[in-house]
């Protein structure tokens, strides 16, 4: 084993334990809680590093990173999750390609992913993306205007919606945190609420990174997306 193979694979394996130990802290099952991989920017070689290591789920950002990685399959053995912001005419790359989009936030958006998936015969899952903060240029949708777009995608056939995702402002301190946390918390309750039949549809609230992420399952969080306190700091995005 290479010394960045043993550094990823202890990396991994103290992160399940901190997410065991806030789970019990919080009196859950620490099993409902899955840890993703966000593997931006990093090479085949190391996700497969992370994969032998135990991951079963790689999030990725950007769909030019994405395919080469599909390719030549990097991910073999496990799910991948798009967490990146989406633009509608890169759905058609990605639908049916991950297992999980995150980072849906527009009617707009929605209908595309409902055209490409009917072409393919697929129902592809979705969680819609809230902007918890409220910070202007960030994806997501308004928690206020949530409502309006689960029963939008509720709609659609072709589409299945399991749960919500947040992204809290990168300056936020521990109190707002937990704060922002617990809202996301209540509109995941309201939202399956509305779910009618389709309730045990509902079942992944995605939040929580490197800096936050025992907060975040404090808080409920059933997904955790975790880059750095994995990989360690990774090159900016260029
Ligand atoms: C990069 C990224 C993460 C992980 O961030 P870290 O702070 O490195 O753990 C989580 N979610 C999304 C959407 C990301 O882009």
């Amino acid at each position: 084993m290479s010394e960045r193979q043993r550094e990823i694979a202890q990396n991994i394996a103290r992160i399940q334990e901190e997410i065991t130990a806030a789970a019990l802290r919080a009196g859950r099952n620490p099993e409902e809680i899955t840890l993703i991989a966000a593997s931006k920017t990093q090479s085949s070689e190391t996700i497969r590093d992370a994969l032998a290591a135990g991951i079963r789920v790689c999030g990725e950002n950007r769909v030019q990173e994405l395919l080469p990685h599909l390719e030549d399959k990097s991910y073999e053995g496990a799910e991948v999750h798009f967490i990146g912001h989406l633009q509608t005419n890169k759905v058609r790359q990605i639908v049916g390609e991950v297992s999980i989009i995150q980072s849906v936030d527009s009617d707009r958006l929605l209908d595309e992913i409902e055209k490409q998936a009917e072409k393919r015969g697929i129902r592809q899952d979705i969680l819609l993306e809230v902007n918890i903060g409220r910070e202007e240029n960030k994806g997501g949708v308004l928690p206020e205007k949530l409502a309006d777009l689960v029963e939008y995608a509720r709609g659609l056939s072709h589409v299945r919606l399991r749960g919500l995702m947040c992204i809290p402002p990168a300056d936020a301190d521990e109190t707002q945190l937990r704060a922002l946390f617990a809202q996301t918390k209540q509109l995941f309750v309201d939202t399956r609420c509305k779910m009618g039949d389709n309730i045990s549809d509902i079942d992944c609230l995605s939040m929580g990174m490197s800096g936050d992420f025992s907060l975040a399952i404090e808080e409920g969080a059933t997904m955790v997306r975790v880059g750095t306190a994995i990989f360690g700091a990774r090159p900016p995005l260029r």
